[in-house]
């Protein structure tokens, strides 16, 4: 995902807006993944209160209780499983329905023995998926409930530091995961945006270009604007590199990757491709508007205050419905580039992109 898409997106983590609860939680771009876990952990509850009926108890008298409470999880379960709830809805349904289960437990268990430490299971679920002012939220709606639960059972010896206990061991928890959570989130976010930028010029690599052009295809096709790609190769580059040398090669290729943000709109996507090779995704632009952007960087390339005039070749090409392919639209500018190298360089030209032949989607092959 690029921040801002301009050119490569900027070093520090973009925040998502602030008014979502969900945080940006690797892993999250699937919304079903808070529906399985949300339901597997109620069910989860279900079976193990279950399972823990089965056990020798000193006093079976809360086993109808518990009874109760699993199949009130199991229907929870249930119902964020087959009501297909996802993302925040399975979230919240899963975090709030799970503290209250729990409450309702405390309030059945003889003896309390362990109980209370299942608020680990809605919380540390929550922990991770949701904002810290949200989990905030959650552990202080659990704690209220649990003293409320702790309040209607004047028979449990020492209430206070039970309590105490299990507000300061699960709270501690809860804190260690949304910590790890923020960590792994930034972790990741640095190596995406390593895996899609060129360290020599910050722009957008190969790799990311790839990703951006077929994004913008994508993208073209709901909309059906027009995708404009202009690709860029050096002219005579290697002689420069012959002549001055290799660290003055870097620095020309740096100079000519400032012209082009310099030249670009914002939304447009930056790119060196190859060596000496850029590209740039031209955001809404037509034909024309992709070739007068062509030959604006071209011409103040040629303009360029240099120790040893360095030029550019350019070519576009624009797709517009029925819409070619990545690699179709790529050789066309390719084309249109060899053209303007063939025709003396420094210059740009625009490129055929063939006509697509309606594909059928239906009938015998
Ligand atoms: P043309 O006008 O036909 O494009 O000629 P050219 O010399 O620019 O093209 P050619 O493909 O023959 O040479 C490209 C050169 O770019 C060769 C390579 O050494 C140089 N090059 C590729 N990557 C880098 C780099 O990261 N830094 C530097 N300094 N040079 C590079
Ligand atoms: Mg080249
Ligand atoms: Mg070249």
């Amino acid at each position: 995902m690029f921040a801002g898409k301009f050119t490569a997106p900027p070093r520090r983590t973009r925040r998502r807006p602030r008014l979502s609860p969900i945080a940006a939680t690797p892993g999250y771009e699937e919304p079903e993944m808070a529906r399985r876990i949300a339901s597997l952990m109620l069910l989860a509850g279900a079976v193990t209160v279950l399972l823990i009926l089965q056990a020798p108890d000193v006093d079976p008298s809360d086993h109808d209780g518990f009874r109760v409470i699993a199949i009130l999880a199991a229907l929870g379960a249930a119902v964020i499983w087959f009501g297909r709830l996802e993302g925040l809805a399975a979230i919240l349904v899963g975090v709030v329905y799970g503290i209250g289960l729990v409450s309702a437990a405390v309030y059945v268990a003889k003896p309390i023995s362990g109980t209370s430490s299942f608020y680990l299971w809605p919380l540390l679920f929550g922990a991770y998926f949701l904002r810290w002012r949200w989990v905030v939220a959650i552990v202080a709606l659990a704690w209220a409930s649990f003293a409320g639960a702790l309040a209607l059972r004047p028979d449990i010896e020492m209430r206070a530091i039970l309590f105490v206990d299990t507000v300061v061991t699960v709270s501690v928890a809860v804190a260690v995961v949304v910590y790890l959570r923020e960590r792994v989130a930034e972790l990741v976010g640095h190596l995406r945006r390593s895996a899609i930028t060129d360290p020599l010029t910050g722009l957008v690599n190969r790799r990311g270009f790839e990703e951006a052009l077929e994004r913008e295809l994508a993208r073209a096709q709901r909309s059906g604007a027009p995708v404009a790609l202009v690709v860029f190769d050096l002219d005579h580059f290697k002689q420069l590199n012959d002549t001055l040398g290799h660290a003055a090669g870097d620095r020309a290729l740096v100079q000519f990757a400032r012209l082009l943000r310099r030249s670009a709109r914002r939304g447009d996507v930056l790119a060196r491709i190859g060596g000496e090779e850029f590209a740039a995704v031209l955001y809404d632009a037509d034909a024309n508007d992709a070739l007068t952007f062509a030959e604006r960087v071209v011409a103040r390339q040629r303009q360029l205050d240099r120790e040893t005039p360095l030029t550019v070749s350019a070519g576009v090409a624009v797709g517009r419905s029925p819409y070619p392919t990545r690699d179709e639209i790529f050789d066309a500018a390719d084309r249109a580039l060899y053209a303007a190298k063939r025709a003396g360089r420094a210059r740009a030209r625009l490129g055929e992109v063939p006509a697509r032949a309606t594909v059928a989607t239906s009938g015998p092959a």
